[in-house]
């Protein structure tokens, strides 16, 4: 069990995060969307429906910007203070 910081809810039965921009982001997050969904319905990382946006840290995001690995591109995400 593990309770997402940003909404409050339980990441295991929560279908989405409530959070759809990053402070400081001029685009909306990119939902999960998986190749696959009949066979892997929730993200394997933070556990989300498809559409839904992924709860911040879950390494199966993307970035808006570069569209790469969002917790490890180079891009600013307002994540820090
Ligand atoms: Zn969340
Ligand atoms: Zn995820
Ligand atoms: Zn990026």
């Amino acid at each position: 069990m593990s309770i997402c910081k940003t909404c409050g809810q339980e990441m295991n039965l929560a279908s989405g995060c409530t959070l759809r921009r990053y402070a400081n982001e001029k685009k909306d997050r990119l939902p999960y969307m998986p190749e696959d969904p009949e066979r892997n319905p929730r993200c394997h990382d933070c556990g989300v429906q498809p559409g839904q946006f992924h709860h911040p840290g879950c390494d199966m995001e993307e970035c808006p910007d570069c569209g790469g690995q969002l917790i490890t591109c180079s891009c600013s995400h307002g994540e820090s203070a």
